[in-house]
């Protein structure tokens, strides 16, 4: 549509393939989205953890959407999963990850050029507009106004998002968002062999001085508990319902 249009416009882009031939996109963040990044990933705000909150937040979003979608009759668009509608969270210490996924109504390409290249919050963009990016005001940015998606930056030096939309058919084929949350991200087309199911999968490359808290299932468990005892779906933590 006419956003994307504008995106992409504003955005500046590169094309490079990689080894396997596969084009791989740079895309730039717009300078409001660096400047709320910038105060996010040095934030010395010390509640980290609710980045998780955001994430199972995020995912039973994308569940409730594909349930909604199922329930209105639309169910001839929107694939049925294999399995459960749920959240499953995995720790790989050896990997420093924290891996979150669901398999809800997933992304297409443009949708994730859309919505984790922009500041989608109205909100913390006026907020980011109007102030400088001292300390202070990344504290409160991020403890009043909340960053959704992005606060997983100030626990991971690197996130990739894989994404398969559930609505565009069976073929519809996946792409991979990753960023270090600096001035760019960019775009990959994936396999439906090594993304397997419809939905989402994020993996958080967790910074040194973050990654013995985040990659502690107990502590993580803990964390579910405490802001997301509410979710109307199974949040498994290695395997486990949390
Ligand atoms: P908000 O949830 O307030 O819209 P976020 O920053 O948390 O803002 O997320 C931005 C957008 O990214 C969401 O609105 C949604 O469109 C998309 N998104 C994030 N996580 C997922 C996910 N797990 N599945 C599908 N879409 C997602
Ligand atoms: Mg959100």
């Amino acid at each position: 549509g006419a956003a994307s249009g504008q995106i992409k416009a504003e955005a500046v882009r590169a094309l490079s393939g990689d080894a396997s031939g596969k084009k791989s996109e740079k895309f730039e963040f717009k300078a409001e989205t660096s400047k709320l990044l910038d105060i996010v990933t040095n934030s010395i705000y010390t509640e980290k953890e609710i980045f998780l909150r955001e994430l199972v937040s995020n995912a039973a979003d994308a569940l409730e959407k594909l349930r909604h979608m199922q329930t209105a009759g639309e169910d001839g668009k929107v694939q049925t999963p294999e399995g459960e509608l749920r959240i499953t969270l995995k720790t790989d210490k050896d990997a420093a990850t924290l891996t979150i996924t669901d398999n809800g109504v997933g992304m297409t390409k443009e949708e994730m050029l859309e919505n984790l290249g922009t500041i989608a919050r109205s909100g913390s963009k006026a907020f980011v507009e109007s102030h400088g990016k001292d300390q202070d005001v990344g504290k409160n940015v991020i403890g009043q106004f909340g960053v959704g998606f992005y606060s997983a930056f100030m626990v991971g030096k690197e996130l990739e998002v894989y994404s398969r939309s559930a609505v565009n058919g069976p073929d519809a084929v996946g792409h991979v968002w990753r960023s270090a949350g600096t001035d760019d991200f960019s775009i990959e087309e994936v396999s439906n062999e090594e993304m397997g199911d419809f939905g989402t999968k994020i993996v958080i490359h967790l910074k040194d001085d973050q990654k013995e808290e985040y990659t502690d299932a107990d502590r993580i468990k803990g964390i579910i508990h405490k802001y997301s005892n509410y979710v109307g779906f199974p949040v498994m933590v290695n395997d486990k319902q949390a």
